[in-house]
């Protein structure tokens, strides 16, 4: 669940990147947000993760009101998400294996759950096969699809997808969004940002659209893949 009333954040108090924002999220939704590079679509990424606090208004993301919690909360709320990021972020000295079940390492689960968990994940993900390779011998689609298992290892009730395509060739673009669609049809809600305008229009569904911190459009897109 998402919520957020009247969000505005202005960096240094000069440029304004969220501007009065008004949005609602429900459980089980996927959301595209879409708008032009500087619209302000990472600075609301930035605002669910609780990277940074409004200058005005309130965020509330799974229950936690990200202005009021406390410090020490906030690793707890932020293992309620699982982030997708343009350039992947994994650990290059690391097995892919490794790399998704560091996400369950940190969170104190137990070796036996983490041998179990992580290729049933891997699998999932279409990467049975490269439980033993490290980040540099995969393709991007590859790679983004280790973070994609990361990311989900812990089963949050949401994904976040910050333009999780940017650095996938096209065919592997459409993959990588179809594995998201599959997630979200499981019951996780999914909030991806993106650029790609094409790949809106092919998947349809709830689209956001922002520029100059605002929401210019808010509503359904058609989609091909549907029928
Ligand atoms: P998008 O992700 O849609 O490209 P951003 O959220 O990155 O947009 O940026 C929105 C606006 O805020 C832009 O005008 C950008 O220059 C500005 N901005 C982003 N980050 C900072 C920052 N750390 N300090 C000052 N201005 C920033």
């Amino acid at each position: 669940m998402i919520e957020l009333v009247d969000v505005s954040l202005k960096y240094d108090n000069e440029t304004t990147a969220v501007d009065h924002l008004n949005l609602k999220v429900d459980p089980g939704e996927f959301v595209f947000v879409v708008g032009p590079s500087g619209a302000g679509k990472s600075s609301i990424i930035k605002l669910l993760l609780r990277e940074r606090i409004p200058t005005s208004g309130t965020v509330k993301v799974n229950g936690y009101d990200l202005k009021r919690i406390k410090k020490r909360a906030i690793p707890k709320f932020r293992r309620t998400l699982g982030v997708v990021f343009q350039d992947f972020r994994l650990i290059p000295n690391m097995t892919v294996f490794d790399n998704v079940a560091f996400a369950l390492r940190v969170t104190d689960a137990s070796a036996k759950y983490i041998k179990q968990r992580v290729p049933y994940i891997l699998d999932l993900m279409g990467l049975q096969e490269k439980a033993k390779r490290y980040p540099h011998e995969l393709s991007g689609g590859e790679q983004q699809r280790v973070a994609l298992a990361r990311a989900l290892v812990n089963d949050p009730p949401m994904i976040i997808a910050d333009e999780p395509t940017g650095n996938v060739d096209p065919e592997l673009s459409y993959e990588i969004v179809t594995l998201l669609k599959k997630i979200n049809e499981c019951g996780t809600t999914v909030v991806m940002v993106t650029h790609e305008h094409e790949i809106v229009r092919y998947f349809g569904g709830r689209t956001i659209s922002i520029e100059q911190g605002r929401i210019v459009f808010d509503g359904q897109i058609g989609g091909h893949d549907e029928g």
